[in-house]
């Protein structure tokens, strides 16, 4: 398995390739839609593998705490259902339209608030697909930028977290994001690749 790993602090920083759904962090993240009733992509598969407690859990939420559906950068915790991850911190990541509209800030806001939440509900480990990237359009170079230095700026201030895994599926993503991570966390552990 394609795998790296960084310090930052306490924290270990992961990046793997591989199936968000296969994790047993205390908690993945979903690139949710404000409806929180699941979707495509990364949703469709959390709810397809954890199974019917988490919508029941979402449509909860959406009958108390979000009516009118969960905005943007915002972030609510479910249990992980039939996951090897104990709990599913569902989000809403900006859908791109050109860079203009608040979207990097949105896509931080996202990365901030499921960190925080994370944190408030005493987990350790945390795992994140690449927020945004599919479906909803936004450049993967531009956001693997904002995901690793969102977190890096986090751990900086909030020493709690003992593992941050950035989970890619593809090959591809998994590049992108291990050169930006190298750039943005410094030298890796191991230096195997130091000389790409
Ligand atoms: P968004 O709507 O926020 O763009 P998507 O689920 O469409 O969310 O895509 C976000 C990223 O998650 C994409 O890079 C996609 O390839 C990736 N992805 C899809 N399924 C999985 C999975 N099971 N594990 C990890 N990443 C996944």
């Amino acid at each position: 398995m394609n795998t790296k790993e960084f310090p930052i602090g306490k924290t270990r920083i992961c990046l793997i390739q591989g199936d968000l759904t296969d994790m047993e962090t205390d908690a993945i993240v979903n690139a949710a839609n404000p409806s929180l009733m699941g979707g495509g992509g990364v949703d469709g598969a959390i709810h397809r593998k954890g199974g019917p407690k988490i919508l029941e859990e979402c449509k909860h939420i959406r009958a108390t705490e979000w009516r009118n559906g969960l905005p943007t950068g915002k972030a609510v915790i479910t249990s992980g259902g039939n996951l090897k991850a104990r709990h599913v911190i569902h989000t809403v990541g900006p859908v791109w339209q050109g860079g203009n509209r608040g979207e990097p800030e949105l896509l931080a806001e996202a990365y901030k608030n499921s960190l925080r939440l994370a944190v408030s509900e005493k987990l350790k480990t945390i795992a994140f697909p690449s927020i945004s990237t599919g479906a909803y359009g936004y450049p993967i170079r531009e956001a693997s930028r904002i995901a690793t230095e969102t977190v890096k700026d986090f751990l900086e201030k909030v020493d709690k977290l003992e593992t941050v895994v950035f989970v890619l599926f593809s090959a591809h993503d998994f590049e992108i994001y291990r050169k930006v991570a190298k750039e943005v966390f410094g030298f890796s552990i191991s230096d195997e690749d130091s000389a790409a």
